[in-house]
């Protein structure tokens, strides 16, 4: 009986994601319909009041576009598929948002490996996370993206200089919803630990000795991947 107590109040991942939702949509739609009210009621100020009217529809499209990927049956197209591809195609698709932010993205791959994986899945891991250490270097510097592998994983890590992670709010991180940012999701990790999950590996969070935090994924290599 108490296993079974133990088992009901922990939510499954889809009773938390429906319970986020409703949440994190209320919010905004409160507040839409209270500006609604105001305009109803001929209130000067319109512009100011639209200018918010449209941040919090925004708010809630960018919830429903990340609720959308991740509902969609994901296409699961599995191949041997090159790391440092992938990486450089999203290092890439990055480097203009790295640059306003004033950091710089070194890959460090000392050899190139082929992980049999969903492309598509990967770079989106590799974005999730890339962006995120960008997002906390607000003072700019260096992202480190290392590549070490033996004939079993391999591990890429991404290592920032941004403000690391308060112990605190460590075990949060990877909850839906969870974010420190004003206009974030809180999905990004959420859906990176999924996509990593289904292809057989892990995300681990470390501190950084001097700054920052260190995330790596490690993914298993199959034996004719090289
Ligand atoms: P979002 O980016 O929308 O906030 P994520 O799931 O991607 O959602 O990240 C959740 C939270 O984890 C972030 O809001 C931030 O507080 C924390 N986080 C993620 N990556 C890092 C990092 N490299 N350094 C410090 N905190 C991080
Ligand atoms: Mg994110």
């Amino acid at each position: 009986a108490e296993e079974m107590m133990i088992r009901s109040e922990k939510m499954s991942v889809a009773g938390q994601l429906a319970a986020g939702v409703a949440h994190e949509i209320r919010n905004p739609l409160t507040s839409l319909k209270g500006f609604v009210q105001l305009l109803q009621a001929g209130i000067e100020k319109k512009d100011e009041y639209y200018k918010i009217m449209i941040d919090e529809i925004e708010k809630i499209n960018s919830i429903t576009s990340e609720l959308l990927f991740i509902s969609k049956p994901m296409t699961d197209n599995r191949n041997f598929e090159r790391l440092s591809e992938m990486l450089s195609d999203v290092v890439t698709l990055l480097s203009s948002q790295a640059k306003l932010f004033d950091v710089k993205i070194i890959l460090e791959l000392e050899e190139d490996v082929s992980i049999f994986c969903d492309k598509t899945q990967i770079k989106q891991v590799l974005i999730n996370l890339i962006k995120n250490a960008v997002e906390e270097m607000t003072e700019g510097g260096e992202i480190h993206i290392v590549v070490e592998s033996n004939k079993h994983q391999c591990a890429i890590s991404i290592i920032d200089e941004g403000p690391g992670i308060p112990q605190h709010i460590l075990h949060k991180l990877k909850e839906p919803f969870f974010t420190t940012k004003k206009d974030g999701t809180g999905l990004g990790l959420m859906i990176s630990e999924k996509i990593i999950e289904n292809h057989n590996g892990t995300i681990d969070i470390f501190q950084n000795i001097e700054k920052g935090s260190t995330f790596q994924i490690t993914l298993p290599l199959h034996q004719n991947s090289i």
